[in-house]
């Protein structure tokens, strides 16, 4: 245990504590407040943006078909009854008046006081200064992204099936994804699944004519995982139909002509970014330590350094690693500690040891260090493939699948989501996944001029 007990001086009758993101380390620190804190211990307030929750891991599979978007969302108020919960953008932080600055739905601005902050606005995709990427590309990090990717994707295969143009044909039916760690290998494998499972439904088009590019910068994809268990996914993909391009780079994205790093171009109607996360930018503009990534440095305790009434923790925080740090150094690998990943896994561990810190600060108790052993690592290659690796065990093929969809559905919050996750996935079984386009879906703002140009037609004369 750190010995780093703080008292908390309070501007409100009661000590008051705000959470800004609503995430998988927002919640979790919500419920464990609600569970550990007495009667008038606290106030809680949490501000998110959406007002919800997502369950990220399962976006590729609500892109593919086969999980509701709208069933990996939790509404954050409906699930965190003692904690205030107030659906607005967090636009900055004065540590000097202890304020944080929130922009409502409506359009105003107000500030709520905090006593002791906790910042878990999570990431935000990390773009490169590619030419035409920022227009062009789709990002997958939202529901409204996966949504929008489900219905894209059905809606070049039905334009292939009634064009009669070649060049219109091929750049319809050809997709590519920019990044092949976790998320751009899942979203590859789930959106070719159902991409298979859609053309069967057009006489005229064979699985063939889908041509699906996986792009990755390093020698392996997901690198993550130990190397046979890339090598096994990369062929894997590679034998279900999709091309893995492995030491390449896009260069230039100028409408839908794709230009690679060595010069090579082709045509293509659906571009999918997914190459890594940086912190979300609200948090560099505090004034305190980041890493190269802009995650806010903090001690072992969840702290953020510099402020002591600020935490932190999940993909926006720089967090030792310390079993990482232990083994490393009875390797003699190392001395440094090194961090811990953007992982659901660490934001949910790191999240419980803060709110319980935050508990032990407010009673004068001593705060405990985070330290969690890796259990290791699931991944779907789309409909009944998979990778795994789980505490030192490496699994592939359907056993990896079905690990993978176990551990998340247990994963996902509330009894209510997870059984109607499962009910989709019964449904799925019986009749196939929903292979339905539905033309008015949410578009991600970036993309809606985009979209109107297509539906105009202009893109397709
Ligand atoms: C497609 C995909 C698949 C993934 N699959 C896996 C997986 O299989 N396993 C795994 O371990 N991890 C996976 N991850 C990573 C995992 O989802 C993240 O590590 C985790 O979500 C981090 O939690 P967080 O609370 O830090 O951020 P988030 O869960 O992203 O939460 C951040 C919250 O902050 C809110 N917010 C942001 N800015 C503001 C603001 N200015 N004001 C108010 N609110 C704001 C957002 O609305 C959001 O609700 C995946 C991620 C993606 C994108």
């Amino acid at each position: 245990m750190t010995q780093h007990a703080t008292s908390v001086a309070t501007v409100h009758p009661r000590p008051r504590i705000v959470i800004v993101g609503g995430g998988f380390v927002g919640y979790t620190v919500a419920r464990r407040l609600a569970r550990g804190l007495r009667a008038g211990e606290a106030d809680v307030v949490l501000i998110d943006g959406t007002g919800v929750m997502t369950y990220q891991p399962f976006l590729p599979e609500a892109a593919g078909g086969l999980v509701e978007p709208r069933h990996l969302v939790i509404p954050l108020r409906q699930v965190l009854k003692k904690a205030t919960v107030v659906t607005g953008l967090v636009t900055s932080i004065d540590r000097t008046y202890r304020k944080v600055h929130v922009r409502l739905p409506d359009g105003t601005d107000y500030a709520e006081d905090y006593d002791q902050l906790v910042l878990a606005p999570g990431a935000v995709p990390r773009t490169r200064p590619i030419p035409g990427l920022a227009a062009g590309a789709v990002g997958f990090g939202t529901v409204a992204d996966a949504a929008y990717l489900r219905d894209r994707v059905l809606r070049r295969i039905a334009l292939a099936a009634n064009t009669d143009d070649w060049p219109t044909f091929r750049r319809a039916l050809t997709f590519v994804v920019i990044g092949g760690g976790y998320s751009g290998v899942e979203a590859i494998g789930e959106l070719q699944s159902m991409a298979m499972a859609a053309i069967r439904r057009y006489p005229n088009l064979k699985p063939r004519y889908l041509r699906w590019e996986l792009i990755e910068a390093s020698d392996e994809i997901m690198p993550e995982l130990p190397g046979n268990l890339g090598a096994y996914a990369r062929r894997r993909l590679t034998k279900s139909g999709i091309s893995v391009r492995l030491n390449s780079q896009i260069a230039a994205l100028d409408g839908d002509l794709v230009t690679l790093a060595g010069g090579q171009q082709f045509h293509a109607d659906t571009v999918v970014w997914t190459a890594g996360v940086r912190a979300n930018p609200l948090l560099a503009g505090l004034g305190l330590p980041v890493d190269a990534r802009g995650r806010l440095q903090c001690d072992p305790t969840l702290r953020v350094q510099g402020d002591d009434r600020l935490w932190s923790a999940g993909d926006g925080a720089a967090v030792p690693d310390l079993v990482a740090g232990d083994r490393l150094r009875r390797d003699k690998a190392m001395a440094a500690v090194p961090l811990c990943g953007p992982t659901a896994q660490h934001a949910v561990r790191q999240a419980k040891m803060l709110a319980r810190n935050l508990i032990a600060g407010l009673r004068g108790k001593s705060l405990g260090d985070y330290r969690h052993r890796d259990a290791g690592s699931v991944a779907s290659l789309g409909l009944h493939r998979g990778v795994a690796k789980i505490y030192g065990v490496s699994l592939r093929g359907p056993a990896a699948w079905l690990l993978h969809r176990c551990y998340h559905l247990l994963m996902v919050p509330t009894w209510g989501r997870r059984v109607r996750v499962a009910a989709g996935w019964a449904a799925a079984l019986l009749g196939g996944r929903d292979l339905t386009p539905l033309p008015i879906a949410v578009v991600p703002p970036y993309l809606a001029a985009e979209r109107e140009r297509d539906q105009r037609g202009e893109r397709v004369a």
